[in-house]
């Protein structure tokens, strides 16, 4: 074994397909993020936890560590570029290099598209879509300043490939970043960096829980969901885990629907 590798074994230890990458997941206190951050940690990586509650990231570091995993918290708003060159700043100091990047950060507004306010418009796509242009933005400069690649997984949603009512600035912000990731795939490729997208259909989280918790809008959802379930954290990271692996070398510039079926409907 080469002293590099030695080195990245002493780092980061030497299980899982993961081992010696540095990842940032964003929104990573709770849900989809929060499952991302763990599936990317049991497979060896050491990650960036990130959100608008440092406390919280703390918690899920905690959890990180105890299973013998490395994670580090920064408090991050993506929608403001000041916080977010620090969040890649703080990635680099503590691990040494950013090697994956997964903008999970997102909100939902309802609001009849008719009483939209500008505010609700502008917040949505403030985080949803600007956070994703900013923390990508950022990480990829520094994955290009350290010449090995990298993977850019951006999670949409099936919302961004059709719309659904009372959410259009949702849905539009989520169309944007697929289009996003296809303008970054182009650019992109020559610094060996791979983006692609994950477009979830609906997974149980803190986002959910009010549709999930009203029996009618549950069972509505689940005669959409050909598999018969409602997603959870796990079904997104297991995505993740893929395309942020050296399996997906050859993958950019897509959209993998994990949705159970849905988009079949629609
Ligand atoms: P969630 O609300 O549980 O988690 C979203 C996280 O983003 C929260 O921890 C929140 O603090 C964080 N966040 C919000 N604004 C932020 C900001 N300005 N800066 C940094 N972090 C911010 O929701 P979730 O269901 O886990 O959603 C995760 C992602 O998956 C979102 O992008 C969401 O749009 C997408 N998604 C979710 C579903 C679903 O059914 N749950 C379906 C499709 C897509």
């Amino acid at each position: 074994m080469g002293i590099r590798n030695k080195i990245k074994e002493k780092l980061f230890g030497s299980k899982g397909k993961m081992a010696g990458r540095v990842a940032i997941v964003t929104g990573a206190r709770r849900g989809i993020g929060k499952g991302i951050a763990l599936a990317l940690a049991k497979a060896g990586a050491a990650v960036v936890v990130s959100d608008i509650s440092l406390e919280e990231c703390q918690l899920v570091c905690n959890e990180i560590t105890k299973s013998g995993g490395k994670a580090f918290p920064v408090r991050c708003d993506v929608s403001v570029s000041a916080e977010v060159r620090q969040m890649v700043d703080a990635a680099v100091k503590k691990f040494g290099r950013v090697d994956i990047l997964v903008n999970n950060a997102g909100i939902l507004r309802f609001e009849p598209f008719l009483d939209m306010k500008e505010e609700t418009w502008d917040s949505v796509m403030n985080v949803n879509l600007k956070g994703c242009l900013l923390c990508s933005q950022a990480a990829a400069r520094q994955m290009a300043r350290q010449g090995t690649g990298g993977k850019i997984v951006n999670i949409t949603s099936i919302a961004g490939l059709s719309a659904f009512p009372q959410i259009a600035a949702y849905n539009a912000s989520k169309a944007g970043i697929i289009s996003l990731t296809k303008s970054m795939a182009l650019e992109l490729a020559s610094d060996k960096i791979n983006v692609n997208a994950i477009a979830p259909g609906a997974i149980d989280t803190p986002m959910t829980k009010d549709m999930l918790a009203d029996e009618q809008t549950k069972q509505g959802f689940l005669r959409n969901i050909p598999r018969g379930r409602i997603g959870v954290p796990a079904d997104i990271a297991n995505a993740v885990l893929f395309l942020a692996s050296d399996e997906a070398d050859y993958i950019t510039g897509t959209v993998l629907v994990v949705d159970g079926g849905w988009i079949c409907h629609l």
